[in-house]
């Protein structure tokens, strides 16, 4: 296998969804206004204009949910990427619960897809209802034994804490539910009240409360715990995997390694330049047609701007940043950089320097993450 520094991750966002959950701030149409066909040829056309040289190392098709598209297309996008790049180690697709299909996942699990990530999100019926989501419990369970029989044997699901209404004991459930399933990977996340949201509004008329940051403290600590003594070790601050099945394509998110991102509103780390491609589906559409770029932006960060990146994501992971690595990353020593940052934080217990030169979050580091990464923000 190449290792991820020789290759590239490729990200394509399918923005559609059965229906917006009303937490939800990331660009998604309705599906039922769609041209699905027409939006896969101006992706595979979007593509086309990139001069890749590196070999695809991972793909990931998010979104919106990939999985509410009509099964033959998509097998045909995974067939057509697999054939294309022979390089890809993991391959993974996003799905909804409720769109779980037998055959498609098996077909797709033949054309290369080897992961799967199911927006599980709780095991609450009440709290899928207060997330606007469209999946039972019951379809979370089916949905794992679905992708299992077809052969999935990388399998994660998306929990999510701190929603309104939920508990101590309602977290531990889902948790519990979501280990039970054995499936190798999962995502933790407390709900974020995103402005210009549905719920956002319902938060300010006082219709929703949300959960006390100090549970929601106590809902992360609780994760940390009952996933590990179910076997998942964290390599990041929201993410638990079984062992040697860490996402590959997140890990180069988090040590800021290349990604070209295709599709509306997908955006890329490439050559040097950060760009967003514009998030609207008919805009995205008609640039591509008319043989235009789809970027709305695109900068040059600096290379101070790189190392602060780099120090802020890396911290994120649980083995800390590579000091070393760093240096041959980003041209900068991590402690001449942010000395003053790494000493208060290591005085106060939440960071440490370790004699394999790796600068990381202790345990307690992890539930102050933002705090600390703060500092290294230049
Ligand atoms: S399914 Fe996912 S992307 Fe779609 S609206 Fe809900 S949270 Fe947003």
């Amino acid at each position: 296998m190449k290792s991820a520094h020789s290759t590239v991750g490729l990200y394509i966002h399918i923005p559609y969804c059965r229906k917006k959950c009303p937490y939800c701030a990331f660009y998604s149409v309705p599906i039922d206004t769609a041209d699905p066909n027409r939006l896969i040829d101006a992706i595979f056309a979007e593509l086309d204009s990139y001069d890749i040289t590196e070999p695809v190392g991972t793909i990931y098709i998010g979104g919106g949910s990939p999985s509410c598209l009509p099964g033959d297309p998509l097998i045909e996008m995974a067939d057509s990427l697999m054939s294309r790049y022979r390089n890809v180690s993991e391959f993974t697709m996003e799905c909804n619960p409720a769109q779980a299909d037998e055959a498609t996942l098996r077909q797709l699990r033949a054309f290369g897809v080897n992961r799967l990530s199911i927006g599980a999100q709780s095991f609450n019926a009440r709290e899928l209802k207060t997330l606007g989501r469209i999946h039972s419990p019951r379809q979370i369970v089916e949905a794992v034994r679905i992708a299992k029989k077809g052969g999935f044997e990388n399998i994660g699901l998306d929990l999510m804490f701190g929603i309104p209404g939920s508990s101590a004991k309602t977290w531990r459930h889902s948790l519990k539910s979501a280990a039970a399933l054995k499936v190798q990977h999962l995502s933790v996340y407390s709900l974020t009240i995103e402005k210009l949201t549905p719920f956002a509004r319902a938060v300010r008329e006082g219709k929703l409360a949300v959960v006390d940051e100090a549970v929601e403290r106590g809902m992360c600590k609780a994760a940390r715990s009952l996933l590990r003594n179910a076997g998942f070790a964290q390599y990041e601050i929201s993410n638990f995997a079984v062992p040697g099945f860490e996402c590959q394509h997140n890990i180069r998110y988090w040590k800021n390694l290349p990604v070209v991102g295709i599709g509306p509103a997908a955006a890329s780390w490439y050559q040097g330049k950060r760009t967003t491609n514009v998030a609207d589906v008919a805009k995205y559409i008609k640039r591509i047609e008319a043989g235009r770029s789809a970027q709305s932006e695109a900068y040059i960060p600096s290379p101070e701007q790189i190392a602060s990146e780099s120090a802020v994501l890396g911290l994120r992971m649980t083995q800390g940043i590579d000091m070393p690595e760093y240096q041959k990353q980003t041209g900068f020593n991590l402690v001449r950089l942010f000395g003053d940052a790494i000493k208060k934080h290591s005085f106060h217990g939440l960071l440490e320097c370790t004699v394999d030169d790796h600068c990381r979050l202790t345990e307690k580091g992890l539930s102050y993450a933002d705090t600390v990464a703060q500092d290294f923000i230049l």
